[in-house]
């Protein structure tokens, strides 16, 4: 359901992070599931998890809305 979506521009969000501790950048894997982030550690890896799902509902948004005013446009 979520195949609309721009998941290059959430990748690059993702992978422009560094984890503070190790100094290391995710990889941000789109998956038939949904999402898979490779990190150096969970605590980093968690962090990202909550920054891809508000990425993901802020994307899912903007691509519902668009995607509303088209229908509506006639
Ligand atoms: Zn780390």
């Amino acid at each position: 359901m979520s195949d609309f979506l721009d998941y290059s521009a959430i990748k690059r969000k993702i992978e422009s992070e560094v984890c503070a501790g190790h100094n290391v950048s995710p990889e941000f894997i789109k998956t038939a599931k949904g999402f898979q982030i490779n990190s150096c550690c969970e605590e980093f890896k968690d962090k990202l998890v909550e920054k891809a799902k508000k990425n993901i509902a802020e994307q899912t948004k903007i691509t519902v809305e668009k995607m509303l005013k088209k229908a509506f446009k006639r």
